[in-house]
């Protein structure tokens, strides 16, 4: 089943050209955990290439020892999170494989829409599967796509894929197919997720997010543009190959700024805590607090900097309401009901004291199920509050990506099938407004000629090939 299998959240990052490419990496991967909690893996290249890869966090799933290991001038590495079925070892990434192109290793950070229907084209041509992951489908394009050299077999695979890839590739031969050594970095030609590419002294850095570049005192060189594919074989240059398709528009995941990436970076050429600020004000603009409102709270953390920005606008204090601890991870993170629901109230405690008898205003980024919103909201009515008037620095979710975000099936959105006045009354609040999509559109300096707003509107750029019947919609 498409939706069951293959959807996953994940982070890349990549480092050529420096003595400790793989312990950077390890420390890059660190800063875009928040991409992906499930698993980790690395791959480093000395002449030989090495591999470690494990379930659970960054820090978890490498020790002394494995980092050891991972020697060489170059290295790639990924975190990834990905709902039922496929929550498994062998799915780590990156995957490595010997290829006709020498040993090739990927890290995919997107979603083939296509996934489905390659994969039992390639199964009825004898490809055999390691993984149920769609990342494992390129490896086998490649394999079979009788070129001279690993850029070209990547652009003659890629024309047959479709839907979203930020790519990571290492290979143990150069652009001449000889003993080498090459890093390559592809984005879809609509751009769906980030990538980007930075310098760090005379190494070349390519990441998901900027916070990686950060963390490694790496500079951002630039973005990796939609439909790009950059070559790195040295230290001095890259070479950079179009794709062959180029779209008049881009569809860059607007879903980055409101939740996913992490406000310290700069994405898609603008920062994240900008944008998610200007959503916060935006939104006080389109859905103003009643009178009498004592404070704005957020959901901590991926709603605070968006409340910060409805706290301005609104000329209301900024309080902290919840106390949220950093020792579990997300709650969405959880892929069984059970295990969520428990988690909601080992993951947030409210501050009775500062919200006894008070009226608030409570900013979340975003309502997905509304299971979360609904316990946190019970949590602040037993904690005393008075009235609690929740606004949304998103529109409703009311279709499900299929570009790389896990948003859960369309019929678990509470949005596609409830009103706003009922998913207020679902979640107990005294008022719920959402932002607006040409309010967002706004707050994001874009349109929907280059951000992709599918999960709000419900129209999908690319070709949706349902479940089995591989039908299309
Ligand atoms: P709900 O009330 O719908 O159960 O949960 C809403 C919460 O889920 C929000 O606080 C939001 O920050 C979070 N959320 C929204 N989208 C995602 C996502 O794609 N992944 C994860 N892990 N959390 C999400
Ligand atoms: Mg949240």
């Amino acid at each position: 089943m498409l939706e069951a299998s293959l959807k996953e959240e994940c982070g890349v990052c990549g480092v050529f050209g420096h003595r400790d490419a793989g312990h950077l990496v390890y420390l890059g991967l660190t800063s875009l955990q928040h991409r992906g909690q499930e698993s980790a893996g690395i791959v480093s290249w000395n002449g030989r290439m090495n591999r470690h890869a494990g379930m659970g966090l960054v820090f978890d799933v490498f020790k002394k020892e494995n980092l050891q290991t991972l020697r060489g001038h170059a290295a790639i590495g990924h975190v990834r999170y990905s709902t039922h079925g496929s929550s498994v070892i062998k799915n780590a990434q990156p995957l490595l494989v010997s290829t006709p192109y020498g040993q090739v290793a990927v890290g995919h950070n997107g979603n083939f829409t296509n996934a489905e229907i390659l994969k039992k084209k390639l199964e009825l041509g004898g490809a055999i599967y390691q993984t149920t992951t769609d990342t494992e489908i390129i490896l086998h394009l490649i394999a079979k796509s009788k070129k001279n050299n690993l850029p070209e077999a990547i652009l003659h695979s890629l024309k047959r894929v479709e839907g979203a890839y930020s790519l990571l590739f290492a290979c143990d031969r150069d652009s001449h197919n000889k003993p080498g050594s090459m890093m390559i970095a592809v984005r879809d030609p609509y751009g769906f997720r980030p990538l980007v590419l930075g310098r760090l002294g005379s190494s070349w850095v390519v990441a998901s997010e900027t916070c990686a570049f950060d963390l490694i005192g790496a500079k951002t060189e630039r973005e990796i543009e939609p439909g790009e594919m950059i070559i790195i074989e040295n230290n001095r240059n890259y070479k950079s190959v179009r794709l062959a398709e180029r779209p008049t528009r881009s569809s860059m995941c607007i879903f980055e700024f409101i939740y996913f990436a992490r406000p310290d970076s700069k994405i898609f050429g603008k920062s994240v805590y900008e944008v998610r600020r200007e959503l916060g004000r935006q939104l006080a603009r389109e859905a103003p607090p009643p009178p009498n409102i004592h404070s704005v709270i957020a959901v901590p953390d991926s709603s605070v900097v968006a409340a910060l920005g409805y706290a301005e606008q609104a000329r209301l204090p900024f309080e902290i309401g919840f106390i949220r601890s950093h020792y579990v991870g997300r709650t969405f993170i959880e892929p069984s009901k059970p295990m969520r629901d428990f988690r909601a109230r080992i993951k947030y405690n409210p501050i009775r004291e500062s919200l006894k008898g008070k009226s608030v205003v409570l900013i979340d980024d975003s309502i997905v199920r509304g299971t979360t919103s609904r316990k946190l909201i019970r949590m602040l009515r037993d904690a005393g509050v008075n009235q609690i008037h929740m606004r949304i620095s998103s529109p409703p979710i009311v279709g499900s990506c299929y570009y790389g975000i896990d948003t859960p099936t369309t019929s678990e959105l509470i949005a596609s099938s409830h009103s706003v006045k009922q998913i207020r009354d679902f979640i107990g609040v005294d008022s719920l407004s959402y932002l607006s999509i040409e309010g967002m559109l706004r707050a994001a300096k874009g349109s929907t000629n280059q951000y992709c707003v599918s999960c709000f509107s419900g129209k999908y750029l690319t070709k949706i090939y349902q479940e089995e019947s591989g039908k299309q919609s």
